[in-house]
């Protein structure tokens, strides 16, 4: 019974989900899955979860000579990494969670309860990334599917600015 709340707790990719119902009797009221459903979804859910997609980002940095990243971080909207000194903070997010325009993300059963849950998070995102901007962050978000290969350019567009950032820190280091 605990499994389905471990996914969502937060921390990572998956996180700040709208709380599932909690007592025993409100639960089976709420439960819209049987539970071999409900255990198939989140199992899709898992196997992409932020464990691995969190160490592809530290190669994706190490490949770039990047140093500095912190992980874990409390800052609004919990970025899964922040660089302090650079002022950057990266978002690996999810593709179902977040509601990537991608394959796989489109769930045909309960469409509205996945759906209103999606757009929920969405907008968490998006507040979280305009108050982060506000204080003076760059603000990158990267999708999970953006780690796949044949994404890779898009991964490389979306790193660019972390890149050109890091130089600059470098550059001002170095003439100190
Ligand atoms: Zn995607």
């Amino acid at each position: 019974m605990g499994k389905s709340n471990d996914v969502t707790k937060s921390g990572g990719v998956i996180r700040r989900l709208a709380p599932a119902p909690k007592p025993s009797k409100a639960r089976n009221k709420h439960d819209v899955f049987s539970a071999q459903k409900r255990s198939d979804i989140m199992k899709q859910v898992r196997s992409t979860g932020n464990k691995s997609t969190e160490l592809k980002m530290i190669e994706e940095f190490k490949k770039r000579g990047i140093k500095g990243w912190r992980r874990n971080s409390k800052l609004i909207g919990h970025p899964d990494f922040i660089f302090p000194k650079l002022r950057v903070a990266i978002f690996v997010d999810g593709c179902f969670w977040h509601g990537h325009d991608c394959r796989n993300t489109k769930p045909k059963d309960h469409r509205e309860y996945w759906q209103a849950k999606i757009a929920r998070n969405q907008a968490r995102d998006q507040e979280s990334t305009e108050r982060l901007r506000r204080r003076g962050y760059l603000v990158i978000r990267v999708w999970e599917c953006e780690f796949k290969r044949a994404k890779s350019e898009e991964l490389e567009d979306r790193l660019r600015p972390l890149v050109e950032t890091y130089k600059q820190f470098l550059v001002g280091q170095s003439s100190k």
